[in-house]
């Protein structure tokens, strides 16, 4: 079996605890305007990699990973949800940390069986909320966000601890009253240990350049890390509220 991998990095510190093998996987269903990673949505490219060749660059530097481990991100990994699991699966037979970066999008309710067979070799799941309101979501990805908020759920259902993530794009994801109801819907998530807010930035803007396609936010400014920890505060504010309307 191969999975098409657009790219692997080895030293990675952003997805994830510790420093961890970033392995990006080609394709992805998504078109979020802010993407930075286009050149990873087709899923026609990458290149064809088995296990075996994924763990040997795990290896080649398993000294520095301590505390780390391995990271899918993309693109969206669960597109290629069989080969993702046998490396998950294969990883955890070694004793590597597994993470997996997703939106979630992919998650199948009527199939939930595969989705337990990769949780079931997940140590993490990091995953991106990229609106709370759906319509919203609709037109910053084109999918809706139900699937994502069902995911966000089974993974809680499953016990497998989950970071959520997301990013402040000025005019979609800056607005007080929906980051207070994005932390109230995560409230509920029993296996919530992190919470990640980071600021929209437009490092990606050469890569739409390149893939001659229009950058869709060309006239958004970037975001402070100031803003973004403001954003933060006020989804922890909605957090504490849900949590303490659980405990009524
Ligand atoms: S889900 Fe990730 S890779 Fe896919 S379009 Fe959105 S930001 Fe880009």
């Amino acid at each position: 079996m191969t999975g098409l991998i657009h790219s692997t990095e080895s030293f990675g510190t952003v997805d994830g605890p510790g420093i961890r093998l970033g392995i990006f996987f080609q394709g992805c269903p998504m078109r979020c305007l802010y993407c930075h990673n286009p050149d990873t949505w087709e899923t026609g490219g990458g290149t064809e990699m088995t296990v075996p060749e994924l763990l040997a660059l795990y290896d080649r530097n398993r000294a520095f990973y301590r505390g780390g481990g391995i990271t899918a991100t993309g693109g969206e990994p669960m597109m290629q949800l069989p080969f993702l699991t046998a490396l998950f699966t294969a990883a955890h037979q070694s004793g590597i940390h597994t993470c997996l970066d997703t939106s979630g999008i992919c998650f199948q309710p009527e199939h939930p069986e595969k989705a337990a067979a990769l949780l079931a070799v997940t140590d993490l799941v990091m995953l991106d909320i990229k609106h709370i309101d759906d319509s919203r979501h609709r037109e910053l990805t084109g999918h809706s966000n139900e699937n994502i908020l069902a995911f966000a759920d089974f993974i809680s259902a499953q016990g497998v601890p989950l970071w959520i993530r997301q990013v402040i794009v000025p005019g979609w994801t800056d607005d007080p009253a929906e980051q207070f109801r994005l932390g109230e819907r995560i409230s509920r998530l029993k296996t919530l240990c992190g919470l990640d807010v980071l600021p929209y930035h437009d490092f990606g803007r050469k890569k739409y350049e390149a893939l001659h396609l229009p950058y869709p936010l060309a006239d958004t400014a970037p975001v402070s890390p100031e803003t973004a920890a403001a954003a933060r505060d006020q989804i922890m504010r909605g957090l504490r509220a849900g949590l303490r309307t659980h405990s009524l």
